[in-house]
């Protein structure tokens, strides 16, 4: 776990050293949980938005995209359920005056336990060996049982206390539990209150009550309230879906995990929209689907798991989370969704307009049910990130910071280096540089000695280093130097466009509907 931590702050300022994310503000000492995206950061957003776009929108011929306003009219919240429903439980220790989430701190507490079971178990395999059966000591040990009856019986608790708003009794549990403050170590907690995460605003120059606005807590509800509008304009037939990037904002009470939560953030989202009654089966294709466009990336499979909710929202008839191994722990990166047809059928009551579909293979109309998949732009930024950073010793025992970054998010494609700055190099770099420069973003970097400028490349993930050289000018060949083995070839000017070019290919086709 120390480790970790370690790990995560290396990150956090490498990315600040290297111009991936600046904390917002900084100059006035910074705005809690806002960041910026520096030169490069903005590079690697981009790319991730685009890998996801073409993903959704282009490589499914059933699915289009919008952009739709952050200002939304202000009963689309109490439709969606947001005005009423959107809380969080918080809780604050009287000692150190830090605010927690009551449920994260007893869904850490619980995660302590299952560690625990962990740890009996791998003692117990230590112990008894090749004859060990492990199915057998989990289900009959009696440690292990009575760590486990704690974790659901604290689980059965939490969640009827949150659904009948009993706050005090998810106090009491805390209590019971014996859980204290990290910060000061005291069980002195406040009560428990409920917060709502939504950030208002007022429209016009009044400030009446009619004028309050919010800023959208998601992205989706932009995506319902064109339902109509995109499926008329487009002619879309069930089953099809839209898709939408953008920012979303909520007022989080716990805002201390770099960019894995933040106030002002961006998702991806998808909204798909089924027949009644075929929604199971969608469900299940989208949820292999994002999972199959996580691992086209190439990260390790066992960087993700899947947690299926064992609660489910009262409109939810299946949910997944696909979460990732952060170096704060496996937590959700992306969530999958059957929403049923909550949402068009809540908006047609609040609006008073019909958001029906007229299906004619079944020649009569129904409200869709939707399928939504849900994905942090923001918190991928940082999975892509943290699975990149890598610290090597090298052969001739120096070190190196590289960043593995998939090559087609890289944010330089390619740097073009003269190896000194004099005898018609630099002019030849330039002419190269030219001809890539329309294809890949590239840089073009003449200063220091050839290895500090590999090693800077390297701290920022650039796939390829071109080099030219003194035989450059007499044959027209360059080396070229490949970011994660350092191995360099030398290769013709003419070659170095295709060899990008089939590095950055995308991986990823959708299974077929
Ligand atoms: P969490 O339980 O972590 O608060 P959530 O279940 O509220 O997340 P959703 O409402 O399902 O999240 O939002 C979809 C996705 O948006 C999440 O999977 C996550 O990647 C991203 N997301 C949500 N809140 C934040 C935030 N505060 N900062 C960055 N990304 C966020």
């Amino acid at each position: 776990m120390a480790n970790n931590e370690e790990l995560f702050k290396k990150i956090i300022s490498h990315a600040k050293e290297y111009g991936f994310v600046f904390s917002s503000s900084e100059i006035y000492d910074g705005l809690s949980a806002v960041y910026d995206y520096g030169q490069y950061g903005v590079e690697l957003k981009n790319n991730i938005k685009d890998y996801w776009w073409k993903a959704m929108v282009r490589y499914h011929e059933n699915i289009v995209g919008i952009d739709s306003a952050i200002f939304m009219h202000p009963t689309i919240w109490k439709a969606s359920g947001h005005v009423d429903a959107f809380n969080d439980p918080m809780i604050d220790n009287k000692d150190s005056k830090k605010r927690y989430r009551a449920d994260v701190l007893i869904e850490d507490h619980l995660a302590k336990i299952e560690d625990k079971i962990e740890k009996e178990v791998q003692k117990a395999a230590k112990r008894f060996g090749d004859s060990f059966n492990e199915e057998q000591y989990r289900t009959t040990s009696p440690k292990l049982l009575e760590y486990q009856q704690l974790i659901d019986d604290t689980k059965k608790r939490f969640f009827g206390s949150l659904e009948n708003n009993d706050l005090e009794d998810v106090k009491k549990l805390i209590e019971d539990l014996g859980i204290v403050c990290p910060v000061s170590g005291t069980r002195n907690w406040t009560e428990v209150r409920q917060f709502n995460l939504m950030f208002s605003t007022q429209m016009g120059s009044l400030s009446e009550d009619t004028n309050l606005i919010y800023l959208r807590p998601e992205t989706a509800q932009g995506i319902f309230v064109n339902f109509l509008n995109v499926q008329k304009s487009g002619r879309m037939k069930v089953p099809f879906g839209i898709a939408q990037i953008g920012k979303a904002f909520r007022n989080e009470i716990v805002a201390r995990q770099f960019i894995f939560r933040m106030r002002e953030f961006e998702q991806m989202e998808m909204q798909f929209f089924v027949r009644p009654g075929e929604e199971l089966k969608w469900f299940e294709y989208w949820k292999q689907e994002r999972l199959r466009w996580h691992l086209s990336l190439g990260i390790p499979a066992t960087k993700y798991r899947f947690h299926d909710h064992e609660k489910l929202a009262h409109y939810a008839n299946a949910a997944t989370d696909i979460e990732f191994d952060f170096p704060i722990g496996f937590k959700e990166l992306e969530g999958i969704h059957s929403r049923t047809d909550f949402d068009l059928s809540s908006h047609q009551k609040y609006s008073g307009k019909k958001l029906q579909y007229f299906d004619p293979e079944l020649n009569e109309g129904y409200v869709p049910y939707v399928i939504e998949t849900s994905i942090g732009l923001d918190r991928t930024f940082l999975a892509v990130l943290s699975n990149s950073f890598t610290e090597e010793v090298l052969a001739d025992g120096s070190e190196r910071v590289v960043m593995k970054i998939p090559p087609i998010l890289a944010p330089i494609k390619a740097a073009v280096l003269p190896l000194v700055k004099k005898d018609g190099m630099p002019e030849k770099a330039r002419e190269i540089m030219d001809t890539l420069k329309y294809d890949y973003l590239c840089q073009y970097d003449e200063k220091d000695a050839i290895g500090r400028r590999y090693r800077r490349q390297d701290a920022i993930g650039t796939p390829y280093c071109i080099t030219v050289d003194t035989r450059t000018l007499e044959d027209n060949t360059v080396t070229i130097r490949e970011r994660d083995t350092m191995k360099q070839d030398r290769i013709a000017i003419h070659e170095i466009s295709g060899i990008i070019s089939a590095r950055i290919q995308t991986h990823y086709k959708p299974t077929p509907q």
